[in-house]
């Protein structure tokens, strides 16, 4: 099964008024993913498709949403033959281990940098490994890189999109990140000013504005406000999350009813 180009509009994602368009944009490719992974195409039945999910596996975030998707048995294959890759992959590294000899030295200077990224076994590195290895996630993974292209293609040419970015609220704070490394990575120096200077004060406004959001939020659980108005802070929760980390807390799951 071939795999057609996916395409939600940009000017969609802004349009929608979220606290971060490329979450907007992300949900969507996501959705679009889970429906070609384990919806009515049933991808899952083709060679080349089941042979990338046997190797890359999926990440635990998106395990979750392939359970909460609802095709068993299409979930249910893919897992098993994904086994047989694992339990080859284990005995490897069964083969291939040997513990170290550490001495009491090693292994107090060992605690003391525990939370440096590198890891002390090959079984930790391999488990490791397969933490970050997900089908789903790499099968967006290029998409979105394509969208944050198209945004500064548009943001230089498009007056009106310019205006979109400038009105939106801004970025949650890993696509802000994102955002950031590609404007240093592709704009050119005399605009990179310019493009931070807009950018850096709508993060600053937007994030104020939920904080502001945030503590009427809690305001409310105070009796003497307890009949005054919720004002914009009903949804903080959620908007709050997103905007600190990405997502959509509040969504129901996406099942295959859809
Ligand atoms: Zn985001
Ligand atoms: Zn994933």
């Amino acid at each position: 099964m071939k795999e057609e180009l996916y395409n939600i509009p940009l000017t969609d994602a802004f349009q929608a008024e979220d606290e971060c368009p490329f979450c907007f944009v992300e949900r969507k490719l996501e959705e679009h993913t889970l429906d070609f992974v384990l919806g009515p195409g049933a991808s899952y039945m083709e060679d080349d498709v089941r042979a990338e999910t046997d190797s890359f596996g999926f990440c635990r975030a998106h395990y979750k949403k392939m359970y909460e998707y609802g095709n068993r048995l299409g979930t249910g294959l893919i897992l098993k033959t994904h086994f047989q890759k694992l339990n080859k992959e284990l005995d490897e590294q069964i083969k291939m281990f040997a513990p170290s000899r550490t001495s009491l030295m090693g292994r107090l200077k060992g605690r003391k940098s525990q939370d440096t990224a590198a890891e002390r076994t090959s079984l930790g590195a391999w488990a490791n490994s397969r933490e970050k290895s997900c089908y789903i996630c790499n099968f967006y993974k290029n998409t979105y890189q394509r969208y944050l292209d198209t945004f500064f293609e548009m943001y230089r040419k498009d007056p009106a999109f310019k205006e979109l970015f400038l009105k939106s609220k801004g970025f949650c704070i890993p696509h802000f990140g994102d955002l950031s490394e590609e404007a240093d990575r592709v704009l050119p120096d005399k605009e990179k000013k310019a493009f931070f200077d807009q950018l850096l004060p709508l993060m600053k406004k937007n994030l104020e504005r939920l904080y502001n959001d945030l503590d009427w939020f809690c305001d409310k659980f105070d009796y003497r406000f307890k009949d005054a108005d919720w004002k914009t802070s009903k949804d903080a929760l959620q908007r709050g999350m997103q905007k600190a980390a990405g997502g959509y807390p509040a969504d129901p799951p996406y099942t295959s009813a859809k």
